[in-house]
C-alpha cells in the first residue's frame, strides 16, 4: 500500500472540490502526507484546506498565481515555514483556452501557454531548487493530457501547452536524475470536472459524443487521476522518472 507518511506536498490548482487537484490532495493525505494547496481563489482552496483537517489530516492553503516567478519563491517559503521541506510537488493548475487556430488571438495563445506551460517551467525550478537544498530526493508530476500525446482538433495552444509539459518534464528528469529527484507527466483522458463542465456546458449531445469516443464509454472520475499522482507521488514509483502516464479509458491506445 502507498505510504506518504511523514512527506509533505504541495498541489497548485487544488481549489475546486471536484477538481482534479483536490483529489490528488485528499488521496495523499489519507496515505499520510502532509498538504499545502494553492490556487488563484484564495477562499475556495483555503476551504479545501479546511475539508482535509476536518477528515483529520495536516494542510494549509495559500492563494497562488502559478504564473507569477515571485509568487513561487514565497509558496515554497511557505512551506517549508509550515513543515520543514517539500517532497511532492504537483504542478496541477490549467486552463482550457479551446480555440481552432484561425480563430485564435495571440492574446488567447500567449495566456494558454503562460498558464499551462510557463508555470510548469516556475513550478518545477523553484521545486526542485527547494529539493536540492535538502540534499535531493523528491518527487514531482506535472499534469499534461491526451492532448499532449496526439493531435485532438480544435485544441492548438493548448495541446501545445501539454505536449510542451510532456518533453520540458522529460528533459528536466534527466538533469535531476542522479539527485534522486524524479519527474513524470500525467495525461488524463476526459475526467468529469469544472473544467469539462465549462467545455461541454451542458451540450448533451457533445457530452455523448465524446464519451461514446472513449472505448471505455464513460468519463474518468477525479480519483482516477489522482490515484496515479498518489502513485508517483510515493517510495513505490521509486525507479519511475521522465515517464508519462495515460489515464484517459483507452482513447489513445486507438
Ligand atoms: P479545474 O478547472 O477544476 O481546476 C483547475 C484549477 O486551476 C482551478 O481551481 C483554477 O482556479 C486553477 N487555476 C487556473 N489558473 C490558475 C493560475 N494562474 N494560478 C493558480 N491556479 C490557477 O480543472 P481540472 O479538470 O481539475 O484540471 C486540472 C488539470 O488537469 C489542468 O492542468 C487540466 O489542463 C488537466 N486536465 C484535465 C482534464 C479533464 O478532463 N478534466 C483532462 C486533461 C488534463
Amino acid at each position: 500500500m502507498i505510504d506518504l507518511r511523514g512527506k509533505t506536498a504541495l498541489v497548485t490548482g487544488a481549489a475546486s472540490a471536484g477538481g482534479l487537484g483536490f483529489a490528488a490532495a485528499r488521496l495523499m493525505a489519507r496515505q499520510g502526507a502532509s498538504l499545502f494547496l494553492t490556487d488563484l481563489d484564495a477562499d475556495a482552496v483555503a476551504a479545501r484546506a479546511e475539508d482535509l483537517r476536518r477528515e483529520g489530516h495536516q494542510a494549509s492553503a495559500m492563494a497562488q498565481d502559478v504564473t507569477d516567478e515571485a509568487g513561487w519563491a514565497a509558496v515554497i517559503e511557505a512551506v517549508v515555514g509550515a513543515y520543514g521541506r517539500l517532497d511532492i510537488l504537483v504542478n496541477n493548475a490549467g486552463i482550457a483556452v479551446l480555440r481552432p487556430m484561425s480563430a485564435m488571438t495571440k492574446a488567447d495563445w500567449d495566456r494558454q501557454i503562460s498558464v499551462n506551460l510557463d508555470s510548469v517551467y516556475l513550478g518545477t525550478k523553484a521545486g526542485v531548487d527547494q529539493m536540492r537544498r535538502q540534499g535531493g530526493g523528491g518527487s514531482i508530476v506535472n499534469m499534461s493530457s491526451v492532448a499532449g500525446l496526439v493531435g485532438v482538433e480544435g485544441t492548438a495552444a493548448y495541446a501545445a501547452s501539454k505536449g510542451g509539459v510532456r518533453l520540458f518534464s522529460k528533459s528536466v528528469a534527466l538533469e535531476t536524475a542522479k539527485e534522486n529527484i524524479r519527474v513524470n507527466t500525467v495525461h488524463p483522458g476526459m475526467i468529469w470536472t469544472d473544467m469539462q463542465k465549462v467545455a461541454i456546458a451542458d451540450n448533451k449531445e457533445v457530452f455523448d459524443q465524446i464519451t461514446a469516443a472513449v472505448p471505455m464509454g464513460r468519463m474518468g472520475e477525479p480519483e482516477d487521476i489522482g490515484a496515479m499522482v498518489a502513485f508517483l507521488a510515493s517510495d513505490d514509483a521509486k525507479y519511475i522518472t521522465g515517464a508519462e502516464f495515460t489515464v484517459d479509458g483507452g482513447m489513445v491506445a486507438q
